[in-house]
């Protein structure tokens, strides 16, 4: 079944105290978060255990990031397991800054999916096109690409426990929100491409966040087009009050 969900991206901001002091406010404010949103935030991972900890049981904890490996020789990883085994149970996966910066191309976020899927984590996956490829006319094949190579080896079981976000990349951190229509074409070609691969059912229980720019005053209309069932929010959900406000207009 399709839900609400409102995840902020805190990315690599805030020191320990001010991190304590957002998930103080927003905790504060629990009362605020309508019936049937969840609401996620994904700190920096030194923050995860004791902020899902302060955070519980209104407000989920998830990382941002974690390898495609179980365990091993790879210094400066985190695995889901680890994630699993301190409750931890969320993960973003591919955003476009890893896809950027660190290099996960479509392969590699198709085994991060992996890892968190048989560690019993829900992937939160990122997919958006360029801005030279929207120019282009390319972003449907673009996004296409991204979902059928990292999601479409899973069973419709697996699949199921997904949550996509699209992000277009030329929105994100920019201050240019996709239009209520690009979202909405996008949320509904991805839906639909989620369908004709697996079936309605499967593409009626995906949760297809929107992420890129969202802030207080626009989440609202994103938010009611049909196919958006949230968002990802990187700089708004810096600020509890601004954040409540997003969290409020999934309602
Ligand atoms: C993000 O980081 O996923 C994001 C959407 O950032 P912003 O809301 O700042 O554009």
């Amino acid at each position: 079944m399709r839900k609400k969900i409102v995840a902020g991206n805190w990315k690599m901001n805030k020191s320990w105290p001010e991190a304590q002091a957002l998930v103080h406010a927003l905790i504060e404010k629990k009362a605020m978060i309508p019936a049937g949103v969840q609401v996620i935030i994904a700190p920096p991972a030194p923050y995860l255990q004791p902020l899902s900890v302060a955070a519980a049981p209104a407000i989920a904890v998830a990382a941002q990031n974690c390898s495609q490996h179980d365990s091993g020789a790879y210094t400066g990883e985190i695995s889901s397991v680890m994630l699993a085994s301190m409750h931890v149970n969320i993960c973003i996966i591919g955003h476009s800054e890893r896809r950027q910066f660190y290099g996960e191309n479509n392969e590699i976020i198709r085994t991060k999916v992996d890892a968190c899927l048989r560690n019993a984590i829900t992937p939160i996956f990122c997919c958006g096109e360029l801005l030279a490829e929207r120019n282009a006319g390319e972003h449907f094949t673009t996004v296409a690409a991204q979902v059928k190579d990292a999601l479409f080896h899973l069973s419709a079981e697996e699949v199921s426990k997904v949550v996509i976000a699209y992000e277009p990349v030329w929105a994100i951190g920019t201050g240019v929100t996709a239009s209520n229509e690009q979202a909405e074409e996008m949320h509904a070609f991805i839906r639909a491409f989620v369908s004709k691969n697996y079936n309605q059912d499967v593409a009626d229980s995906i949760s297809i966040l929107y992420g890129g720019s969202v802030n207080a005053a626009n989440a609202a209309e994103l938010f009611a087009c049909p196919n958006v069932d949230g968002g990802l929010v990187g700089g708004a959900s810096l600020k509890a009050d601004d954040f409540m406000t997003i969290i409020q207009a999934a309602q």
